[in-house]
């Protein structure tokens, strides 16, 4: 498969549509500056980001790619959306931040930059795009053989469906009406088995809770909405290799 088939364009131009509001705390984003705390967190209490070399794949308008800079992190950032890389370049200029951003595809880029990463993050792209498990197949060839590789995303049950779909985007209007697609939502399962199928090793999962009224979100073991996981590249001095 090449690069050019993992990207669904309709997703893209959605994206590229509402560029102009993602630095809007009470706009289309509002979900991701809310809990954006809450997941340099959880990366940061599994690795340290202080010098770490990390690639932010699906970077969108820069949310998450900004707060890892500023944790010390040495930032690339990947869309391929165009107007969220112009505006993650804006903001990042106008907050004296230096983080690289580039419009490419994570296939593409691995071509390129194999094991050149400690850490890389995946957040809240995968649902969006029609083969999730050949990003996973990129992020193997993109993080150094010890490397961590973070994934939020959401789980595909009924209560996603209405909690994620019916709820925020139809009934509050705190996400886009149509952004998220109930069949491209992943299991946690599916996403492990991708990943195992790369000899990447399962190191957590962790489910997210949100409540728009207080507009804070909190870790759970409760996985059924949307989640992280964490894996990490195996040792390549592993017995055998
Ligand atoms: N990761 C960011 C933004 C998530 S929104 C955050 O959590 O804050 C999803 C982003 O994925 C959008 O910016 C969209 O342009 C991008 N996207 C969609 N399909 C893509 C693909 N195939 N490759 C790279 N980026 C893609």
């Amino acid at each position: 498969m090449t690069f050019s088939e993992n990207i669904d364009y309709r997703e893209i131009e959605k994206f590229d549509n509402v560029s102009a509001y993602w630095w809007d705390r009470h706009g289309e984003f509002q979900v991701l500056h809310d809990i954006n705390p809450l997941r340099l967190k959880y990366v940061q209490d599994r690795v340290p980001l202080q010098g770490k070399r990390v690639l932010d794949i699906g970077c969108g308008g820069g949310i998450f790619s900004e707060a890892m800079a500023a944790a010390g992190a040495e930032v690339v950032g990947i869309d391929m959306g165009e107007a969220p890389i112009a505006v993650a370049g804006r903001h990042m200029r106008e907050g004296g931040f230096q983080i690289d951003y580039r419009r490419i595809a994570a296939e593409e880029l691995a071509r390129t930059e194999g094991q050149q990463y400690d850490v890389i993050t995946c957040m809240e792209l995968l649902e969006h795009v029609p083969t999730p498990r050949s990003i996973v197949q990129a992020c193997k060839k993109l993080v150094k053989p010890d490397g961590h590789i973070f994934f939020s995303t959401t789980n595909r049950t009924w209560i996603a469906y209405c909690l994620v779909i019916l709820a925020a985007e139809y009934l509050l209007g705190i996400v886009g009406k149509g952004t998220h697609q109930y069949s491209k939502f992943i299991t946690p399962a599916e996403l492990e088995n991708w990943a195992a199928g790369e000899g990447l090793v399962k190191q957590d999962l962790t489910g997210m809770g949100y409540l728009p009224y207080i507009r804070k979100g909190w870790l759970s073991r409760n996985t059924k909405m949307n989640y992280f996981m964490h894996f990490q590249g195996r040792a390549c001095n592993c017995p055998g290799k």
